[in-house]
């Protein structure tokens, strides 16, 4: 793509909609497909800021799939901003455990604190005052006014990016991104147009190949997916690491090892996880080599061992194998690492 000076921006600019019959085409056709073809998401349902709000964070670096179970269950167990804000730390992080990212989480929490304290419970209803809040940036912010209160205020995010430099044929920077997609904006439906970008962005104009053949607004396009692409060199690390999946029958109850991280810790601060260590277990008799897994966290992708007792018996292979034997059935309601949960779920534990 050309560099972003002024001249070719608006060069460019000019083969995208600019104003007048040609913008209100398509906007029109744009919100015309969402109308038709969006996905059927449970935070489209709804115009509470508080949901809205969730869904936002939740989605934040994770695939939808993966935030629709957990969304529901965050709302079963706290269904509005006060009993969010009521509730313990832990009982937040257990809520989360699986999504990652766990300082999402904690200022969630802490944004419900303060909009109980300052706010008697409700939301500002303006993209400024909203970005007041902790852990609420420019694009939640304007995402929750568009969407909850209609406010014309537009979002960007790597979606939106993507669709807009595509579309222009430039290189945006990123207050020139900010501008388009404010221009472009259908202030009569600020919310479902912001939603339809970012559709958009999902589900048509993909990373990788867009699929131009079947886009609303091909027409208004200046690279029609002509844009080279360079594959972005990989920067995720690769380590190995053994787990010990360690059970026993503790008088009726049943029990599982676990480990609580420290509380100082920069990932995953507090959560409990199965003991775990990055050197290889010595021989040991009673370890059985059980599975192993492949998981990612941030810009690491790990390989887990996974040793698992047999009927009971003592697994002492690893140098880490402390920590405390934790009643199976109190496990919903303590944080626990998304790796620690998707082991205990291939073990049937969970
Ligand atoms: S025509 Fe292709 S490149 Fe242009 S916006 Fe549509 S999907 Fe993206």
């Amino acid at each position: 793509m050309p560099a972003p000076n002024s001249i070719a921006v608006e060069t460019r600019l000019a083969a995208s909609p600019a104003s007048g019959r040609d913008l209100s085409a398509f906007r029109r056709a744009l919100l015309g497909w969402y109308d038709r073809h969006r996905r059927d998401l449970p935070w489209r349902k709804t115009r509470d800021p508080y949901r809205i709000w969730l869904s936002e964070i939740m989605l934040q670096q994770t695939r939808v799939a993966a935030v629709l179970d957990h969304y529901r269950i965050f709302l079963e167990r706290f269904p509005n901003v006060q009993a969010l804000a009521a509730a313990s730390e832990d009982d937040v992080l257990a809520a989360w455990s699986g999504l990652g990212y766990y300082r999402r989480a904690r200022m969630l929490h802490r944004c419900a604190k303060d909009l109980v304290q300052a706010h008697g419970g409700g939301f500002p209803q303006t993209a400024g005052e909203l970005q007041t809040l902790p852990g609420i940036g420019r694009y939640t912010a304007a995402a929750i006014a568009s969407i909850a209160f209609a406010e014309p205020v537009a979002v960007v995010d790597g979606n939106v990016e993507r669709v807009l430099q595509r579309q222009t044929g430039v290189n945006l920077t990123t207050p020139q991104t900010w501008q388009r997609a404010q221009a472009i904006l259908a202030n009569s439906r600020p919310g479902d147009f912001n939603q339809a970008m970012m559709e958009l962005g999902a589900t048509v104009c993909v990373p990788g190949e867009p699929r131009c053949l079947v886009c609303p607004v091909r027409k208004w396009c200046a690279t029609q997916g002509e844009v080279p692409r360079a594959a972005p060199p990989s920067r995720q690390k690769k380590e190995e690491i053994w787990c010990a999946l360690e059970c026993r029958d503790g008088n009726g109850t049943d029990k599982v090892r676990l480990v609580q991280r420290p509380k100082k810790a920069s990932l995953m601060a507090g959560m409990w996880e199965l003991p775990q260590s990055s050197d290889p277990p010595r021989p040991w008799p009673d370890a059985a080599h059980w599975r192993t897994f492949r998981h990612s966290i941030t810009v690491t992708d790990y390989t887990v061992h996974v040793l698992r007792n047999k009927s009971g018996a003592p697994l002492k292979a690893l140098p880490a194998a402390k920590g405390k034997w934790i009643a199976i059935d109190r496990i919903p309601q303590i944080p626990i690492t998304g790796l620690t949960r998707k082991i205990l779920k291939a073990g049937g534990i969970i």
